[in-house]
């Protein structure tokens, strides 16, 4: 038996939290290790130990084998857990932790690598009679051959990296006219994100669902199912939500499917956790899609049905162990739903945001859990993936796990950066989601409509309301002279003061006047109303107005900037210079880079007539690709950056006119 009495977790954020949840609940020392961007992030802070391994960027770091073993040795780690993402399916990592006499957490390297490829592991499952989407994985990479069997396939197809993860580089194209394109751009990000510019060709499948078997095997021949969960609610072919059972199959279905994922498993000898992952089609047909060797972003969903520790069987299993569970021992009781917190604008194709969360509180209730990365005060990177936090929840039945969910994200407050917050509790209440009618493309089919929802009036009222008191008690307590006048003291009282404020569009305007500490009569564009400041806690301000209401929110107030978290929604501010301010003058037209990133293609050139919704260029942050459109129709005047610039939030790309 290999003893493990101390396991470093070579990742960060809420895997790491998680992780180390389960040593210490099995008593086991816990070693994080940090780069310099995470050095008072909360996973180091609640580890045992804690080692520095590199700069911010993750090739440097949490991507750097030797250093990594380096600080397993310095803290006599027996083991090491991978989490996901980053090195947790790197066959030569793997390795080297072996090497290194370190229990390395997870599958056997050859089945790392058996299942690293995509092009390999279809034929490999294919061998043991698992089903596969019609498709290409031949050795032959000329574009003409490529485009040949897209059309031998016939459209629409999908092109996928075979070195792939994280749905990213694929290409979905459903006229002829295309495919040339989505051959040498699907190559190019291939090359550019896995280093390897193979790609494979699959039948497009529409509206199909995505379910996948999570699997558990030891080094005694046991091998176990633990049922399916259904990813289908995707967004940039990335899953978002994530639930089990999934209502798409009957028990024969689901059977057949989890039989299916255990032949694939037993084709490479598996060991330990791992997912073997199907994409359905229209008629209920499941096809293989790919093995990911490691524990999953989702596996808390199956954790809650099953009552199974799923960390816990893995340090068993590594500890050499033999399988406690059968088959028939593990049952799927009630429904488990999780959403994916990303800091993220869905109203910008879902593209990450960056910068400080300035207020994050998760509400603690009974049959929910938050897996989160983060605190008040944390920095969302440019150089990790921007995932804040992941809210589950299991209830009896769906609908009651729908329910708890719902009402979680509507309490949680993650303000500061734009999050996928109120665009999940949308999703999460939509009818078609409610039937249980999912599939992937069901963001673009249903939720268009939404993608670019603002906060209803009601919401950015009270939030303007709550801003301005808190404003006022911020200014009486920071003044030193006089504490306790009340604000806006003049000899003469009859001047009403007022605040302004803009959300997107809207603006607000709130003027008040104080009748003493706690008491003031508003006026909110025109409605008159008394209010009563029961308490100023920062962040937590609770007011009641003269109808006896009371009302709490989280307001958080930097500079000209007010984040407002309620019962009515989460409302990001800005308010309007009381003095006026020299305006700063922008490039009139300049397109400006979101973040810091480099741009990978300059798609137009200078003195070109564009159209509205153009792409103009290509970005390339945050490991993904951005398209930069023209947001008007106009002409290309200057172009200020060539392919392969590194370029800084807020640079001028582009100007137009
Ligand atoms: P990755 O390894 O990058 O995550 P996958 O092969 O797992 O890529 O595919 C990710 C998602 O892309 C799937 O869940 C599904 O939504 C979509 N997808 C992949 N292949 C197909 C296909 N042949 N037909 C329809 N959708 C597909």
């Amino acid at each position: 038996m290999t003893v493990i009495n101390r396991i470093l977790v070579a990742n960060r954020g809420e895997i790491a939290r998680r992780i180390f949840a389960t040593c210490r609940k099995m008593g086991i020392a816990t070693v994080a290790v940090f780069s310099d961007a995470d050095a008072d992030s909360p996973h180091v802070t609640e580890a045992d130990e804690a080692v520095r391994i590199g700069p911010a960027e993750s090739a440097k770091s949490y991507l750097d084998i030797s250093s990594i073993i380096r600080a397993a040795t310095l803290t006599k780690s027996d083991a090491i857990h991978p989490g996901y993402g980053f090195l947790s399916e790197n066959a030569a990592f793997a390795e080297a932790c072996t090497a290194a006499g370190i229990t390395f957490i997870g599958p056997r390297a050859d089945s790392i690598r058996a299942m690293g490829l995509k092009r390999e592991a279809k034929k490999t499952v294919a061998a043991r009679g698992v089903p596969l989407v019609p498709g290409f994985d031949g050795g032959d990479q000329s574009p003409a051959t490529l485009k040949a069997k897209a059309l031998e396939i016939g459209l629409p197809v999908i092109f996928k990296p075979s070195a792939g993860g994280g749905g990213k580089g694929m290409k979905i194209v459903r006229v002829a006219s295309e495919l040339d394109d989505a051959i040498s751009s699907g190559r190019g990000e291939a090359e550019r994100a896995f280093g390897d510019g193979t790609l494979i060709i699959e039948k497009y499948l529409e509206r199909s669902r995505h379910l996948e078997v999570q699997v558990l095997g030891d080094h005694h021949g046991h091998l176990v199912h633990l049922f399916e969960r259904e990813c289908s609610i995707q967004r940039r072919h990335q899953k978002i939500i994530e639930e089990t059972p999934s209502m798409a199959l009957t028990p024969e279905t689901r059977e057949k499917l989890c039989q299916a994922a255990l032949e694939a498993a037993r084709a490479v000898n598996y060991t330990n956790a791992g997912t073997v992952e199907f994409i359905m089609d229209q008629s209920g047909a499941f096809y293989f899609s790919e093995m990911n060797t490691r524990l999953q972003v989702e596996h808390r969903v199956t954790e809650m049905v099953t009552g199974v520790d799923l960390v816990e069987q893995q340090i068993r299993i590594a500890r050499g162990e033999t399988l406690q569970l059968t088959q028939a021992q593990i049952s799927q009781r009630g429904h488990s739903i999780q959403c994916r917190l990303y800091a993220e604008d869905p109203a910008n194709q879902f593209f990450p945001s960056v910068g400080s969360l300035v207020d994050w509180q998760a509400p603690v209730t009974v049959g929910v859990l938050i897996d989160s990365a983060v605190e008040s005060g944390s920095a969302v990177s440019v150089h990790y993936d921007p995932m804040i936090a992941k809210v589950i929840s299991h209830g009896e039945t769906r609908s009651e796990a729908v329910q708890k969910l719902t009402r979680a994200l509507q309490r949680l407050s993650a303000q500061g950066v734009t999050t996928n917050r109120e665009f999940l509790i949308a999703l999460l209440q939509h009818e078609e989601f409610t039937k249980g009618n999912l599939h992937t493309q069901f963001i673009d089919q249903h939720m268009a409509s939404t993608l670019n929802a603002t906060a209803g009036v009601d919401a950015v009222w009270f939030s303007a309301l709550a801003a301005t008191l808190a404003g006022v008690r911020v200014r009486v307590s920071s003044r030193s002279e006089l504490p306790g006048m009340i604000s806006g003291f003049r000899n003469n009282r009859s001047a009403d003061q007022f605040a302004e404020f803009t959300h997107g569009a809207q603006s607000v305007r709130v003027e008040y006047r104080s009748h003493d500490d706690s008491r003031f009569s508003i006026n909110i564009n025109g409605a008159p109303s008394e209010v009563k400041i029961l308490e100023w806690n920062a962040p937590v301000l609770t007011v009641q107005t003269a109808d006896g209401l009371r009302s709490s929110a989280r307001v958080t107030l930097r500079e000209s900037d007010v984040w407002v978290h309620s019962r009515l929604g989460s409302v990001a501010l800005k308010e309007k210079a009381r003095f006026p301010e020299v305006t700063k003058s922008a490039v009139a037209g300049g397109l400006m880079s979101p973040m810091p990133g480099k741009v990978v293609k300059v798609l137009v050139v200078e003195g070109q007539k564009v159209t509205r919704g153009q792409a103009l260029l290509v970005l390339e942050a945050m490991k993904m690709e951005q398209k930069s459109v023209a947001p008007v129709d106009g002409i290309v005047k200057k172009i200020s950056v060539r392919e392969g610039d590194q370029v800084t939030a807020g640079q001028i790309m582009l100007v137009m006119e």
